[in-house]
């Protein structure tokens, strides 16, 4: 009756952590691509900090915590034009610009017309809008 019941006992345990497992993995956070950036950002930040702690106490000699604090922030600036140029890239390649066949199929190749919707064919002069993309 004993062995029977930490049987269950066991089993319930086990049931409990795959169950509680299967409902953590399958929705794993969407990583951002500023996550690392930030963390490392966090980091040097944190380094600043302790830097002038431990200058502020008597550790460091006045070279020393010049120099490093150098180092810090010439990562740090590094790590802000990482981030800078992320934003940009993702700016560039965001929704809000359309792709530049989109716009292709709004302005006629051959008379230049622009219109407000993709067409066929060009409403001035018949020709058909896809052509010069073929
Ligand atoms: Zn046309």
């Amino acid at each position: 009756m004993i062995i029977a019941l930490a049987c269950v006992l066991a089993i319930a345990v086990i049931a409990f952590i795959l169950g509680v497992r299967a409902k953590d993995l399958p929705e794993p956070e969407p990583e951002s691509p500023f996550l690392h950036l930030d963390e490392r950002k966090a980091a040097i930040y944190e380094n600043l900090r302790d830097l002038q702690f431990e200058y502020r106490v008597g550790k460091l000699s006045d070279q020393d915590y010049q120099n490093t604090k150098k180092d810090l922030q010439g990562e740090l600036a590094s790590v802000l034009a990482e981030i800078d140029a992320l934003k940009a890239e993702l700016v560039l390649g965001g929704p809000a610009v359309p792709p530049a066949n989109t716009l292709n199929d709004l302005i006629c190749a051959y008379c230049g017309a622009k219109f407000e919707k993709p067409l066929k064919f060009c409403g001035e002069c018949g020709k058909p809008m896809k052509a010069a993309q073929a």
